[in-house]
């Protein structure tokens, strides 16, 4: 028997190698062989063959919390720990994800890994988290870093998801070191790199400092990403959202569907853009694949109730129960709940926004309705939405017809060569007067 979330990082972990099918057909005794099963009761294979490994735990925390210098020597032997370590190509990929506060601006979005986060030119970072993704149950992995804060030093460590810096402040980092806690550790690398004076490092892994520290030079930038123990880190992602220039969201509703979403999803990565899926529940545990997929090409994932109700119709708990469940199960195969959500029908009151926001959420309604679902026709969709589009509109699609799927694989290349950034509901509020829960927006300019 496959536990829940184990089964979904093996889900992740194979989609990330392209072989989703596999998954399907593996037999017992092959899961069991990746250790990801339950050996007996409460006891899985991923402790048994970590627990050899926690010397290397307590060496590379003690080297954060004591904020020494982690020589190559050290980061090196924690390699040499791992002689338990399973074979590489059987662990799951892990990611980091992270986020930097902005000088004299604010945290900038969760951020993926190999992906840059970077300040405006001329200006500099103050503070990070960071936290894992893609961590089996059973696998003990965490993330831990320390910023050498201009004019504080290095500051005490902090891990998993918590703030380290000077958010808010004036003061700029000028180094940083990230590292894996763990027994697990011995079997991944950490890598990082900072833009200063308009220069990447060079990539530095397991607690080595990077950045140059005072020389009055500030962290401009940052990208960090998790591998297999002694693998290189892929090539940096720049995302970056150019706030100056143009930017419109693209949503598409009530899918996903591996056909249509898919062909959404092919044009999107080859022209860089991003979209937001406000998907049903019902339809998220037959799709997990095609929303991993697009959660991995930096979309968003919206909520769109678990079974297309009105939210106007159904009561506080009818929309807590729909909602609810249907957060749960994105955030089981993403790992992340939503914050947005757009209500069916488009029908709302104030007393269900009301309840949308107890639950942290915005509703986001659109300013171009294609009404492609109704007319089915790829050319009229086209057409709405090229006399139609300005900055910062928010586009509704649906991702259930081939004819939605035809005009978006026209709309994508083209928006884009007329100068439109194609950035999910979330980028589109962070940098035109954000998002606040219970409330509902159209557009964002
Ligand atoms: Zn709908």
């Amino acid at each position: 028997m496959i536990k829940g979330s184990v089964y979904k990082s093996m889900l992740r972990a194979m989609a990330l190698g392209g072989t989703i099918a596999l998954l399907f057909c593996i037999p017992a005794f092959a899961a069991k062989s990746l250790g990801y099963v339950d050996s007996g009761p409460g006891v899985g294979l991923y402790e048994d063959v970590s627990n050899e490994n926690t010397a290397s735990d307590a060496s590379t925390a003690g080297t954060g919390a004591q904020g020494t210098d982690m020589t190559s020597d050290a980061a090196a032997s924690q390699g040499a720990e791992g002689s338990n370590a399973i074979d590489p190509s059987l662990l799951p990929d892990i990611e980091i994800s992270y986020a930097a506060f902005v000088h004299g601006g604010s945290w900038s979005l969760d951020t993926p890994d190999h992906t840059v986060v970077k300040a405006p030119t001329g200006g500099y970072l103050t503070a990070f988290r960071a936290y894992l993704k893609g961590v089996p149950e059973g696998m003990d992995l965490g993330v831990s870093y320390a910023v050498n804060l201009s004019g504080s030093w290095w500051l005490p460590e902090s891990s998993n998801g918590g703030e380290n810096g000077g958010p808010g402040g004036d003061a700029p980092l000028e180094g940083v070191r990230f590292w894996l806690t763990g027994a697990d550790a011995a079997n991944y690398d950490i890598c990082y790199r900072v833009l200063q004076n308009g220069t990447w490092t060079d990539w530095v892994r397991n607690g080595e400092t990077a950045g140059t520290v005072s020389a009055a030079i500030w962290i401009e930038g940052f990208a960090a990403s998790v591998v297999k123990k002694g693998a290189e880190p892929p090539q940096m992602e720049e995302r970056a959202v150019d706030p100056s220039r143009p930017m419109i969201a693209l949503t598409f509703d009530d899918g996903p569907s591996a056909s249509v979403t898919g062909r959404i999803l092919n044009s999107l990565e080859q022209n860089g853009g991003r979209a937001t899926f406000f998907v049903v529940g019902s339809r998220v545990s037959s799709n997990a694949p095609t929303i991993l997929r697009a959660w991995q090409l930096g979309c968003e994932i919206g909520n769109h109730t678990y079974g297309h109700k009105y939210i106007s119709k159904i009561g506080a708990d009818g929309i807590r129960n729909e909602l609810g469940s249907t957060n749960q199960l994105i955030a089981s195969v993403t790992g992340v709940s939503p914050v947005l959500m757009r209500p069916p029908g488009g029908f709302y009151d104030s007393a269900s926004l009301s309840v949308v926001g107890e639950l942290g959420m915005s509703a986001i309604m659109w300013s171009i309705d294609t009404r492609d679902w109704q007319h089915r026709n790829a050319q009229k969709t086209i057409d709405t939405v090229l006399s139609q589009v300005k900055d910062g509109d928010i586009i509704l699609m649906h991702d259930l017809y081939n004819a939605s799927a035809d005009a978006a694989e026209y709309l994508i290349p083209e928006l884009t060569r007329r100068g439109f950034q194609l950035v999910t509901v979330s980028e589109l509020a962070a940098y035109r007067g954000g998002l606040q829960p219970g409330h509902i927006y159209s557009r964002f300019r």
